[in-house]
């Protein structure tokens, strides 16, 4: 029997036709989570994509649409989220030896945030804009990383255009969107904006205005079942 709280398994990739987007949190040495990998794990869960979608040459730009150029190959875009510091400590490196440009959704009151557990610290502003001027692209997770399913429609609004806004100013450029714990509430970011969700959001076409993009994951600590999904996701893209 399925536990309902079992985590949703990452067998389904993205609708057909359209590029696999993968999620990632952490990217760290020793850090054991689930949405932590070790540099090494990052950069063979990336090769194994890379020899099955391209992921080098996309512009990883606002509009689904212009994300991946319309479906016509098959390609991955490659997220991050929470902007940790340590993405860019132990990840930047496996992604420009890879050639992969990612989006890093920022939780705009974490940036610039050092913890005593420098496993929370998080990237700053002026970290934003350099990898922006390397090609990556800053989205914004909301200001304060609620449930916004828990929150009222005008708080929800807040936190959405809140975090849109201060990227925007910060950073600059067309900012995706990204819904915190995969978790939409009733509010969706404007009209052109890009909003990911997570692998529980369903595998709908992209042209489906104002749906979640779904997202999937490789399982940390689980890198045996990750040539089978890389496989799988193909094949339902070629569907
Ligand atoms: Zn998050």
């Amino acid at each position: 029997m399925k536990a309902p709280e079992q985590a949703p398994e990452p067998a389904i990739g993205s609708a057909p036709g359209w590029p696999l987007v993968l999620y990632y949190h952490h990217v760290h040495p020793t850090l054991r989570h689930y949405c932590s990998v070790t540099p090494s794990d990052l950069r063979r869960g990336l090769e194994l994509v890379l020899s099955a979608f391209e992921g080098g040459s996309q512009d990883p730009h606002c509009a689904a649409s212009r994300v991946v150029g319309g479906g016509d190959r098959p390609s991955v875009l490659v997220t991050f989220d929470d902007g940790y510091a340590d993405v860019l400590d132990h990840g930047l490196a496996v992604l420009d030896d890879l050639g992969v440009k990612a989006v890093m959704f920022l939780v705009t009151s974490w940036v610039g945030r050092r913890t005593p557990d420098t496993s929370q610290s998080c990237m700053t502003w002026a970290d934003a804009r350099s990898l922006a001027a390397q090609g990556h692209v800053i989205g914004a997770h909301t200001v304060t990383h609620p449930k916004l399913s828990a929150l009222d429609g005008g708080c929800q609004t807040s936190q959405i255009e809140g975090s849109v806004a201060k990227v925007s100013s910060e950073v600059g450029g067309c900012v995706p969107f990204a819904y915190p714990y995969g978790v939409k509430g009733e509010c969706s970011p404007g009209d052109e904006r890009s909003a990911f969700g997570s692998v529980k959001a369903a595998a709908r076409p992209w042209d489906d205005q104002h749906a979640e993009i779904r997202r999937t994951y490789l399982p940390t600590g689980a890198p045996e079942r990750w040539p089978g999904l890389i496989a799988n996701w193909r094949t339902q893209w070629e569907r």
